[in-house]
């Protein structure tokens, strides 16, 4: 089942139209989710960015925040999932061809959710090749990476260039050639037992996987430098990771011809440990 609009449809029912702005233009927002044991973990901070990407393309939103977390829940009820994604997608909604959003009244929403399939086990135990791209990251003050917008044209292309070089995971850098992110994921990297990031301000997603690996970090005395870093600073790293919700910690083996000896990332291994720690005990808190 789809939660489209206002309810729960059957796939073959949950359609939208071809004069939707999301489907025209790219105009919309949407986040993914992840469920663990049936509990939507992190709901409140996806739901706000949600709203705060609404925000930057000045969408309304059709609900509040309440009625779309609990319509999230709804429809992985409706499926009986467990384990699960969920995607939220609000678009513009149906209008005339032209730019003007004042022509769309109602803004789409749908909610699909379905079975999280688990990563390949071997992309945690001998990390993942990822590659440095052409592709420049969208210069915030053209389209802000801080907007997880239906236009994915920049990610899309970015991807296929990583895959014309075997890689799993583009990098991309920003139109300064500072390391900003993955096309969807954050990146880190370890020198010295130190970790790095890419600052926001470099124009990257403000990811809530990145903020809780930062919240991890301090808590448990790790430095974390957060600023303008080139290639050359991965290739000199001593160990490298990448995060979304979906994936949360997972290694990096390669970058471009430079290579990690994953199974002494110590770092990655123990960020990834308390990450999912915290992903339990958020479950025990919501559960009861
Ligand atoms: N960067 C981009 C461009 C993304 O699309 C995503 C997630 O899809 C992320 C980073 C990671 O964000 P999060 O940890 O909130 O899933």
């Amino acid at each position: 089942m789809i939660y489209l609009n206002n309810m729960l449809v059957s796939e073959s029912k949950a359609v939208v139209s071809v004069f939707d702005h999301g489907f025209l233009y790219g105009d919309g927002v949407y986040e993914t989710l992840r469920a663990y044991d049936g509990v939507l973990f992190k709901l409140n901070e996806h739901i706000e960015r949600l709203f705060q990407s609404a925000s930057l393309i000045k969408l309304k939103l059709p609900k509040t925040r309440e009625e779309i977390g609990k319509a999230v829940y709804e429809t992985l009820q409706a499926n009986r999932l467990k384990e699960a994604y969920a995607r939220v997608t609000v678009s513009r909604g149906a209008g005339p061809i032209g730019l003007d959003p004042r022509l769309c009244p109602k803004p789409t929403l749908a909610i699909i959710t379905n079975t999280f399939k688990e990563y390949p086990p071997s992309y945690y135990k001998k990390g993942v090749k990822v590659a440095i791209v052409n592709t420049r990251r969208n210069f915030k003050g053209a389209l802000d990476p801080q907007i997880k917008s239906l236009n994915f044209l920049n990610n899309v292309l970015a991807k296929t260039e990583a895959i014309d070089r075997s890689a799993y995971e583009a990098v991309m850098l920003n139109y300064r050639g500072y390391v900003a992110e993955g096309t969807i994921s954050n990146i880190f990297f370890v020198k010295d037992k130190v970790i790095f990031t890419p600052s926001i301000e470099v124009g990257i997603l403000d990811g809530i996987t990145r903020r809780i690996i930062i919240d991890i970090a301090k808590e448990t005395g790790i430095k974390v430098k957060e600023g303008k870093f080139r290639p050359d600073n991965m290739y000199e790293a001593d160990e490298i990771f990448i995060s979304n919700t979906t994936m949360e910690v997972m290694p990096v083996k390669e970058v471009d011809d430079v290579k990690f000896n994953v199974s002494a990332g110590d770092m990655t291994k123990a960020i990834h440990k308390a990450y999912r720690s915290k992903v339990r005990e958020y479950i025990r808190e919501i559960n009861g």
